[in-house]
């Protein structure tokens, strides 16, 4: 079942056009990865759907409701989180006080201490540093960080923006690890990355976006080895 439908959206920033005519889709249960380059469009296709850029054209839809005109607030309490690209964890903030401020649209206050249980379970790490100060961790660990403050919320579909951003090869394999584990236990995922080789691994489909508008797409298999792929964004 399509959860996210995105069609023909065009979006400027005064006279840039920064998205055109984009169209993509992301299913119930789905990885979704959006490739592309540093200027693609990237970070403009997540602040349409939380809310933050508007479209001039086309339609964006979540399970129903119409993004291009919510108010940010209610398309998060709808379940639709962003992890924002540079991770932006409050650095004089612990750990575990981080975590709780990914609850502050949950009422029930039980369910945040079971979904930060949860959160310390996907990533022992963070179980162990939880009273170290944010600005302090690995940035790997503050990655986890922003992902576990985004699961705190209870996401339907939890958008990643380059979460690989400045990590060692190795850590973003943890990094990619978790947001697989996190998807297998059913939460949609949309995954923004420069870095084709780690995202194409665990996703299921995805689209290459090239100047604001989509130019392959396909599973992840097939996008993996298609030469244009390989040529532009995988290297030799
Ligand atoms: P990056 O990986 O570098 O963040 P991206 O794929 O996320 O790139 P966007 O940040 O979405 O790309 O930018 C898409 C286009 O829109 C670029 O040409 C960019 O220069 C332009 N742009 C983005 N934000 C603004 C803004 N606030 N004002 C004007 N132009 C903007």
């Amino acid at each position: 079942m399509t959860a996210l439908e995105v069609q023909d959206v065009d979006v400027y920033y005064g006279r840039v056009h920064a998205l055109r005519r984009l169209s993509f889709t992301v299913g119930e249960g789905e990885i979704v990865c959006l490739l592309g380059n540093n200027g693609a469009g990237k970070s403009t296709t997540m602040n349409l759907l939380s809310g933050l850029v508007r479209p001039k054209a086309g339609s964006v839809r979540w399970n129903g409701t119409d993004l291009a005109t919510a108010k940010p607030w209610n398309i998060v309490s709808s379940g639709l989180i962003h992890v924002p690209e540079g991770r932006r964890i409050f650095s004089t903030m612990t750990v575990h006080e981080n975590l709780l401020l990914g609850g502050y649209s949950v009422r029930d206050k039980r369910r945040i201490d079971e979904r930060i249980a949860h959160v310390y379970e996907l990533m022992p790490r963070l179980a162990e540093r939880r009273r170290q100060q944010g600005g302090t961790l690995s940035g790997g660990e503050q990655q986890m960080v922003a992902i576990g403050r985004a699961l705190i919320g209870g996401p339907r579909l939890l958008l990643l923006d380059e979460p690989s951003m400045g990590l060692a090869p190795l850590v973003v394999k943890q990094v990619m690890e978790v947001v697989s584990a996190v998807n297998a236990q059913g939460t949609t995922v949309l995954l923004v990355e420069q870095n084709a080789r780690a995202a194409l691994k665990i996703a299921h489909r995805a689209y290459v976006i090239e100047t604001g508008a989509v130019t392959l797409s396909g599973s992840a298999n097939e996008l993996a080895r298609d030469p244009r792929v390989v040529e532009a964004y995988l290297g030799a």
